[in-house]
């Protein structure tokens, strides 16, 4: 108890010192941060930075709640009843039968949920620190106390942080305090008994960064922090519970009811005909026991499972398991432009400044190329203006160009990673330029305010620029500020621009535009470029600073060109049926340009509509825009919540990516949220169902056609099941109806309907995708899983499967008087006809059965189908010919006429499956 108390008290001071204090006690130097050889130390002293997840239920428990399914019950009560009766082997053949289940459904579902958790830790957070006073990205877990971490919007705090430096910091620690609303924060010290939620300077591991930046040394990893002490948040759930699943509990709730209904009325009518009560029970569990599918279960989870881990395959990260459910119901994705549809590859072509339109040579961003003038290479000291606008883009820039693995790549982003390829091919660079005019201070790029700005010490005097009289005048304005952003946020914020000597002239908005929309028609992602002189005694940037009096410096185009697989993944969703739509903070025009090179609207022309035309949309107009356009560009963030919403009106089923921090609510509204692994921040992926790790469109249809194929595979499963549950309640029934002996006994029935189910039926939740998935409408999302043509193709198959039951056995038994035989002969007749069955829904069987045909088709080389047949195969065998399997089960060896005349009978079933594959394709 001492060692809490102390241990608490010694973490609640962090707020109580002063940033020198912390700094002292934990031996960090505030500008570099710690040193690789003391994060080495500190490493092992500390251990890593996580949090051992709080074990969940113990194994026996879960093992012991496998029991807790209704037609297990019944199955302990008759097992029961059987060794009251004192059929001991009779009992412990069902409790053998339901003990195995148990188990199989223990393994099934642990594998199921390993690899699902899996999936989810293996999407890693990231911070960015300083180290060796370098800016580093390390993956969460390495930090150690002491590290100094910088905190941008959008990032999940990494560990618990004593703030050094805030400017419009705004944290959401509603994990940690329930408080939904983000919290100011600041650095000043604080009274030390201030309470966790009013501590402002400090942020806690596991909060979010919902605004502004802060920069915060580490006071406690792992468990230490505050999070790590209130353990019951961090019980690490995953749940494989979806709508579907819960469906079925639902479904079989009430099954179970009915099943007991019928077969209470199966005793009455029995006891009524004369028949002993022992007979009548054996009946009433024969039939509780043959109505209910105990194989679904497992089948369904395993399906979802294995959806889950191809989607991993594919780039696909599935979150929330109901994700896999609803992606193949999806009828129209939204999807970002930049690094999505696109490469992401910028590369400057045209550059505007100073009245005169530049060409730029030179492919992505390595620094061979050219920025041509009439054909003309051009000397950048006779073009004061192109120096400017190019400066610009190097220094108000937060990325930059390494070169590996044999090319230039860009660290950061790629718009930024173009503008400093355009620069180094004309020879400046960031480390020159940054010597010359130290940066002071910066406000990073945000979607939300489409611009960044930076404050640099030296003016724009030092760079031979004759900017009038306001230039002449300005001795003591030494300082400038960069800034670079969208067209429109910059020209409202700019009153002159430079001609081509470097002179201030009033800014003619109508020329700019026009050079904007020439560069954006070929598709080119235009910025804009501009900046003021302020005093020298300026000291830090804000918005307000740059709200007016900009001096615009140019315009600079890149080519982004749209990703192949992309284009050819539009394709096949609008094959499917699904529609595309493009949501961008890009210009419209580009915007547009992209997205009819990419054929996003297939017959008519692009419609675009943008942000400001959304905002004054009524609800009635809105749900019109969102059917009929297919670009929306400059779009806010916050917008697009709105045309989710509209969407959804309208009955679709929305697919919705993002990246941002304001984008988290729209990916909670949208059926399906989908977060970028790469470019997507913390709290976009914390909100999301599904995360890409390539960022990719191709990822999302992917998943859709996984998804797709998930459901096909489930209602294979329900359609191969169900009617052998329907053909053996009918014979039993009807039987003892019209007073017969019972075709079929309980423990048959338990072996036909576990053993035999769970081995032929597992193998369908590996089934491949069909070729025709993709090619078929989104499903009605009101439809049920048990749709009207699945109904009718179950009730056509049980009937078969009764006529087959009771026709052989009451064949059998009536020539040779042996109803062990009969009975033997009926189960196996069944399971052959069950095995042309299963053909006959697998893709498998129909790829051969189109490559006999001379057609081209894909054969799996490896069939989960062509196993299950060989294990049903062997089971049956074992089940008919080994005596201590005739005395459990009370079946009768076959001879080899016999077995050929079960087989033949089970022949019968093709022409019947065919005939329900005509009206019910399931592939
Ligand atoms: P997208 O939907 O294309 O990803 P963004 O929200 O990233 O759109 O960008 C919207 C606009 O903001 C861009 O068209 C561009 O004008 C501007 N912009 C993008 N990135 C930056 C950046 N790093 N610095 C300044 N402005 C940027
Ligand atoms: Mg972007």
């Amino acid at each position: 108890m001492t060692a809490t108390t102390n241990e608490k008290s010694q973490s609640q001071q962090w707020h109580n010192l002063s940033v020198q204090e912390v700094s002292k006690h934990l031996d960090s130097d505030l500008e570099r941060g710690l040193t690789s050889g003391e994060v080495t130390k500190r490493q092992e002293r500390f251990g890593a930075n996580e949090l051992k997840g709080k074990a969940g239920k113990s194994p026996v428990v879960r093992f012991l709640l496998q029991f807790n399914q209704p037609l297990l019950y019944i199955l302990l009560i008759a097992g029961a009843v059987k060794a009251f009766l004192g059929e001991w082997v009779n009992a412990w053949v069902i409790w053998g039968v339901t003990l195995i289940n148990a188990i199989i459904g223990y393994v099934q579902e642990s594998k199921a949920e390993s690899a699902i958790a899996a999936l989810a830790s293996s999407v890693q957070t990231d911070a960015t620190i300083l180290r060796n006073g370098q800016k580093v990205k390390v993956p969460s877990t390495e930090l150690v106390p002491g590290d100094l971490v910088i905190l941008t919007s959008g990032d999940k705090v990494p560990a618990d942080l004593r703030l050094i430096k805030a400017r419009n910091l705004q944290i959401n620690e509603s994990a940690l305090t329930g408080e939904s609303i983000a919290v100011e924060k600041d650095t000043k010290t604080i009274d030390r008994n201030a309470a966790l939620a009013e501590r402002t300077n400090m942020v806690y591991a596991g909060s979010f960064v919902t605004f502004g930046q802060g920069k915060g040394v580490v006071v406690a990893i792992g468990e230490s922090t505050e999070t790590g002490r209130i353990s019951q948040l961090m019980e690490q759930k995953t749940s494989l519970s979806t709508p579907l699943t819960r469906k079925f509990d639902k479904f079989s709730r009430i099954l179970l009811y009915v099943i007991l209904g019928v077969a209470a009325l199966t005793f009455a009518v029995g006891l009524g005909y004369g028949n002993t009560w022992v007979k009548m029970f054996e009946a009433a569990v024969a039939l509780a026991v043959s109505a209910i599918p105990e194989g679904l279960p497992a089948v369904v989870t395993i399906t979802l499972a294995i959806g889950v881990s191809r989607m991993a395959r594919r780039h696909a990260i599935v979150r929330k398991l109901p994700a896999v459910e609803t992606l193949g119901g999806a009828t129209v994705i939204c999807s970002d432009k930049t690094g999505t549809l696109t490469e992401n590859q910028m590369t400057v072509q045209a550059i505007y400044a100073g009245g005169e339109n530049y060409t730029v040579t030179g492919t992505g961003y390595a620094p061979d190329g050219e920025i041509l003038l009439d054909n003309q290479p051009v000397d950048l000291t006779n073009s004061p203006v192109l120096l400017q606008c190019l400066i610009s883009g190097l220094l108000c820039n937060d990325s930059h160009l390494e070169f590996k693995d044999q090319r230039w790549q860009v660290i950061g982003d790629p718009t930024e990673g173009g503008l400093i390829a355009v620069g180094n091919k004309m020879g400046l660079t960031q480390a020159d330029l940054e010597k010359e005019m130290p940066r002071i201070d910066v406000i990073p790029f945000e979607s939300e305010f489409q611009y960044m700005a930076t404050l640099h010490e030296g003016g724009i005097g030092d760079w031979g620029l004759g900017t009038g009289e306001q230039g002449n005048s300005s001795n003591d304005k030494s300082r400038i500020i960069y800034v670079k952003g969208s067209v429109e946020a910059l020209i409202s914020r700019s009153q002159n621009m430079l001609d081509s000597q470097g002179n201030l002239i009033p800014l003619d908005s109508e020329i700019v535009h026009r050079e904007v929309d020439a560069m954006a028609q070929q598709g080119l992602r235009v910025l804009a470029f501009a900046m003021k002189e302020v005093s020298a005694n300026q000291e830090s940037v804000d918005h307000k600073d740059i709200a007016e009096d900009l001096v615009l410096t140019g315009l600079q185009g890149m080519i982004d060109p749209p990703r192949q697989e992309a284009i050819k993944a539009v394709q096949a969703c609008q094959n499917a049926g699904i529609e595309v739509k493009m949501i961008t903070g890009d210009h419209a025009v580009t915007a547009k340009a992209i997205a009819s090179r990419m054929g996003l609207s297939k017959h008519r022309e692009v419609l675009a509509f943008t942000g400001q035309q959304i905002a004054q949309m009524d609800r009635q107009e809105l749900s019109t825009a969102v059917e009929d356009g297919s670009v929306f560009a400059r779009v806010a963030p916050e917008q697009k919540l709105r045309l989710v919403e509209a969407l959804q009106s309208k009955g679709e089923i929305v697919a919705m990516t993002g990246d941002g921090v304001n984008d988290a609510p729209a990916l909670k509204q949208a059926d399906i949220g989908i977060a970028m692994g790469q470019a997507g921040t913390e709290v976009a992926k914390e909100a999301a169902d599904m995360i890409l790790t390539d960022d990719n469109f191709a990822s999302i249809e992917a998943a859709v056609e996984e998804g797709r194929t998930v459901y096909r595979n489930l209602q294979k499963a329900i359609a191969f099941i169900l009617p052998v549950n329907g053909g053996e309640s009918m014979t039993i029934l009807i039987s003892v109806l019209l007073a017969r002996a019972l075709p079929i006994l309980s423990l048959q029935v338990l072996w036909l309907n576990m053993v035999n189910s769970i081995a032929m039926t597992v193998p369908l939740a590996f089934e491949p995708k069909t070729e025709r998935v993709m090619q078929r409408p989104p499903r009605n999302p009101n439809e049920s899983l048990l749709n009207r043509q699945l109904l009718q193709r179950i009730i056509v198959i049980s009937v078969f499967n009764w006529i087959l039951i009771f026709g052989v056995f009451e064949w059998i038994q009536g020539t040779s008087g042996n109803i062990a035989l009969a009975r033997t002969m009926a189960i196996q007749a069944l399971v052959a006809g069950r095995l042309f069955y299963l053909l006959s829904i697998s893709q498998w069987a129909s790829a051969i059965a189109k490559k006999l045909r001379g057609r081209v088709a894909q054969i799996n080389d490896a069939p989960a189908i062509g196993i299950g047949i060989v294990c049903t195969i062997i089971l049956q065998i074992i089940f008919s010919q080994w005596s201590l399997m005739n005395r459990l089960f009370y079946t009768a060896p076959l001879n080899l006429n016999q077995w050929l005349i079960c087989l033949l009978i089970g022949v019968a079933m093709i022409p019947v499956a065919a005939f329900v594959n005509r009206f019910d394709p399931l592939n």
